[in-house]
Formats: structure tokens, C-alpha cells, sequence
């Protein structure tokens, strides 16, 4: 895959699809996480006097329609103070101002106000790729989406390159899925196990040991025979648990949080065998043996909180976790909206070494699988 230091870009017309769907509340961004993570891109692009044409989604609009509460205008105003630089928001892709206005930093309109981002059209694909000299993508976060500016630009461009960021996310990804040092630990919590069903089987061939939190957890403890009362678990899901549960890789809590009600009546803390059928688990403890697992291993892969860590009152199971990780010297990679809220909420997010900022494009690169975008610029020559 060509990386954007194999070309020459001193003053040329770069095209950056850029994951800049960000949360957005009266007309300002309240979360620029996304917006910082395309720093270091943009930053090397203007100290070589290039161009820039930034693309991005926001939301999700009616495909062709232009929604105004969908406009990437706030995330213009986001860009242009942080790089101190007028950002012009572009509307058309005929707009003859494209890389030749009084910015040097454009930004088109959300790009799924375009007919045909999401069929991947190839009209729109080849209008992107073939309006600047290089098509960058640094969109990690829409690397699994096979869309117009995720992967037919990509194919249509006369050269195409990832960015920095999607450089450093393939590099932390893979140094966990293919080059992980041994002892390898993965923490999986979550809702369900069928959303992670392809995450949880192929880490199962990678990691030494797997600690399983929240409904996760719940269905793996169904699956040993014990009762659950009410807590969410997926009967479908039992007899795949009770094969995996028989590599004997899956760390189970030992003591849970239990409650009557999701708001946190009568909360208590019970060992597996004494749950009754009113209640429901909504955290647990990291057992002495979970602790120990995570501070002697060299690599930590984490996906899902442990409890239904929004109440304060099932958080502690993933404050804990958080603060274990934090102080483990191993390479620890950690990604998903719910993990890295947990981070932000709990530690710094520096005492990780690293943070996703893919949501579906972590857990489907976790899963193995290929994906579009990357495939599309590996194909390139
Ligand atoms: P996911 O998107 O699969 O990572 O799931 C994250 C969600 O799982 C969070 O919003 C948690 O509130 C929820 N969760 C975690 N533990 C439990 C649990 N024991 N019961 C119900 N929901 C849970």
C-alpha cells in the first residue's frame, strides 16, 4: 500500500477523505476527537504547501438531499481555529474554486449529500478521484464501508495513498492481530455475543486467555449452568459459548453486581451460584486471577465495557479494568465507542497505547476480515 511519504506532495492538489463525523449540538462540535485524530495529515499537507480538499460523512443523511443539520459547517469552523486558516466549505464538485480559492484548506460538503456515496457509485467516485493529483484516505473509521469515497475513489484515482492516521491504526491493529507478544490477553464485554460473535472466535485462535464482561459475560455464564435470573444473555448463542468455553481460554468473573432494576434497586454483590431469578448482573469484580493475567502479559487487546458502566452504580468493574490497564506495562489497544468513552471517563487516554478510532471498522479488522478501503489502496499500484 503506497504511504503518502512515497510521493512527492510540495504544492500539490490533495483530495483527504477524512473520518470527520463527529457529534455535533447547536451548530458546534462537542467531541473534536476525530477532528484531532486528521492532525497530523493535514498539518504535514500544508508544511508542503499542498492543497487540500478534505471529504467527509456526518451522520446520516437522505442519500442526494442536502439536511442542513447534517452541513459539515461547524467542522469547518473546528478546522479553521485549530489550524488558525479560513476553511471554505465547498458544495459542488464542479465548483471551480476547488484548490484554487483563498484557503488553502477546503472541506467538501458532507459527502452523503452526494447521490450515490453509498452505492459506491462510480460517477461519483471518479469525480472525487480525478479532482485533485492524489487521492489521500485517512478515513479509518469508514474503511469497512464500500462507498464512492471509501472505495471507488480510490479505485479510480490515478494515485491513492493512506494517511497518516490510517498508517498508524493498520501498524497498532496488526502489531495486535498478527504480532502479538505472548502472554496475549483480550478483553471482551459488551451487550451481545452475536454482534461479536467473529471478533470472539477468531481472537480465540490469537490470545492466550479472554476475560469476557457484561451481556457477554452473562451468556458464557448461562452456558456453564448457572442461573442468571434476568440478566441479558442470548439463549442462541448458548451452545457456541459452551464450545468456546471448552478451550478453557475464557476467564470468567467470579463475584457479580446484581440488581432488580436497570436504575439500581436493591444492588448487590453475589458469587455466581447465588443469583436469584428477580434479579439481574449489570457489573462484576475483576478477579485476582483477571488482575494478574492483564499485569503479566505483553499484549492487551479491549473491545466492550464490563457493566452498564453509564449508571455509576455498575461502573466499577470497568473503572477497575480501565485503571489495571493503565498501569500494565504490555501494548494495550483498545477500540469501540463504549471502550473509549470508558477511557475518557476513567484514565488518560495516554495510558493506552493505543486507541482506535474505528468503531465497526476495529472490530471488523479485529475479525480478520479485509477491508474495502484497504484492499482498494493495496490494489493500487
Ligand atoms: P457494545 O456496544 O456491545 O460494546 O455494548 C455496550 C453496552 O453494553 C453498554 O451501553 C452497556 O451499558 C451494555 N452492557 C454492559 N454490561 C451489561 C449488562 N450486564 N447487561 C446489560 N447491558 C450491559
Amino acid at each position: 500500500m503506497h504511504k503518502l511519504s512515497d510521493f512527492n506532495i510540495e504544492n500539490k492538489n490533495l483530495t483527504i477523505r477524512v473520518d470527520m463525523n463527529v457529534p455535533i449540538k447547536d451548530g458546534m462540535v462537542v467531541d473534536q476527537t476525530r477532528i484531532n485524530a486528521c492532525i497530523p495529515t493535514i498539518e504535514l499537507a500544508l508544511k508542503k504547501n499542498a492543497n487540500i480538499l478534505l471529504v467527509s460523512h456526518l451522520g446520516r443523511p437522505e442519500e442526494g438531499k442536502h439536511d442542513s443539520s447534517l452541513s459539515l459547517i461547524p467542522v469547518a469552523k473546528c478546522i479553521s481555529e485549530i489550524f488558525q486558516v479560513p476553511v471554505d466549505v465547498i458544495n459542488s464538485l464542479d465548483d471551480i474554486s476547488i484548490f484554487n480559492g483563498s484557503s488553502s484548506i477546503q472541506i467538501l460538503e458532507n459527502i452523503r449529500f452526494f447521490d450515490g456515496e453509498m452505492g459506491n457509485k462510480d460517477s461519483l467516485g471518479k469525480s472525487l478521484a480525478n479532482i485533485g493529483d492524489i487521492y489521500v484516505f485517512d478515513a479509518f473509521g469508514t474503511s469497512h464501508r464500500e462507498q464512492a469515497s471509501t472505495h471507488s475513489a480510490i479505485i479510480n484515482s490515478k494515485a491513492s495513498c493512506a494517511g497518516l492516521l490510517l498508517e498508524k491504526e493498520i501498524s497498532a491493529l496488526t502489531k495486535a492481530l498478527k504480532n502479538a507478544e505472548s502472554p496475549f490477553v483480550a478483553v471482551i464485554g459488551g451487550a451481545k455475543v452475536s454482534t461479536k460473535l467473529e471478533l470472539i472466535k477468531n481472537i480465540n485462535l490469537k490470545a492466550d486467555s479472554i476475560i469476557v464482561g457484561g451481556g457477554i459475560a452473562n451468556t458464557f455464564i448461562r452456558a456453564s449452568g448457572y442461573e442468571i435470573g434476568k440478566s441479558l444473555y442470548e439463549e442462541s448463542m448458548l451452545d457456541i459459548a459452551s464450545e468456546i468455553l471448552e478451550g478453557n481460554k475464557i476467564m470468567l468473573p467470579e463475584k457479580v453486581i446484581t440488581s432488580s432494576t436497570f436504575e439500581g434497586e436493591n444492588i448487590q454483590e453475589k458469587m455466581l451460584s447465588d443469583i436469584c431469578e428477580d434479579e439481574m448482573i449489570l457489573d462484576q469484580s475483576l478477579t485476582a486471577a483477571m488482575k494478574e493475567t492483564l499485569i503479566n502479559s505483553k499484549t492487551i487487546l479491549w473491545n466492550g465495557p464490563l457493566g452498564v458502566f453509564e449508571n455509576e452504580s455498575f461502573s466499577k468493574g470497568t473503572k477497575d479494568l480501565s485503571k489495571t490497564i493503565a498501569g500494565c506495562d504490555s501494548f494495550s489497544l483498545a477500540g469501540g465507542g463504549e471502550t473509549l468513552t470508558a477511557i475518557n471517563n476513567f484514565i488518560n487516554k495516554d495510558d493506552v497505547s493505543y486507541c482506535s478510532t474505528g468503531g465497526g471498522a476495529f472490530l471488523e479488522f479485529m475479525e480478520g476480515k479485509e477491508l474495502p478501503s484497504i484492499a482498494a489502496l493495496k490494489a493500487k499500484n
